[in-house]
């Protein structure tokens, strides 16, 4: 099968996924799942937490405020949206954007760790404090997690199934909607993504 097949199968999984709690607050609402968008190819994934609604309206990731701050922050490494992968762990919006509950983790995590295995990133970027314990744990990491405070901005090495993968983890754009000063980190921790 190839990657686009791949990614469709996932899509439509996602789409019948009556067995999650958000399943009816997407159907009542008219959002979509948002599986993710880029490269097939891309070198680096960024994972985020849940889509918000505008991403649950368009069934695109980061489309909305924290969305641009993303692409900023993007472009002061030179990079485009087209040349990476941005996705979430969990593909639909949690109701008023609440923080994503274990049960929901445990039920989308499984779709972003075939994301991973069908893309081959060498590095995955982690958005916020959920994204990088998920993907940490998922690495067995666990040992190494440290406050997003602290490890914001720090590289991890792990194995993949395919080969070696770094865990870059930063912080959710998002913190950088209101706050001016966390954009300066988040912009100079982006500068970690240079190299690769
Ligand atoms: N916040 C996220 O974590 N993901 C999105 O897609 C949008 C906002």
């Amino acid at each position: 099968m190839t990657k686009t097949a791949q990614m469709k199968k996932i899509h439509d999984e996602v789409l019948a996924l009556t067995v999650s709690p958000l399943y009816t607050y997407r159907t009542e609402n008219g959002y979509l799942p948002v599986i993710g968008e880029g490269s097939h190819d891309a070198k680096i994934m960024f994972v985020g937490e849940a889509p918000g609604r505008n991403e649950a309206k368009t069934g695109k990731p980061f489309c909305g405020a924290a969305g641009k701050i993303l692409d900023e922050l993007l472009a002061v490494v030179s990079l485009d949206r087209k040349s990476v992968y941005v996705t979430n762990i969990v593909k639909d919006r949690p109701q008023q954007n609440r923080d994503p509950l274990p049960e929901e983790i445990e039920i989308y995590g499984p779709f972003l760790d075939r994301q991973i295995e069908i893309i081959q990133p060498k590095v995955i970027a982690t958005l916020g404090r959920y994204a990088m314990v998920y993907v940490m744990k998922k690495f067995n990491l666990d040992l190494e997690l440290e406050p997003i405070g602290q490890a914001h901005g720090q590289t991890y090495k792990a194995e993949a199934s395919y080969g070696p993968v770094d865990i870059v983890a930063l912080y959710h754009p998002c913190v950088a909607i209101y706050n001016r000063t966390t954009l300066g980190t988040l912009k100079k921790d982006f500068q970690t993504l240079v190299k690769y």
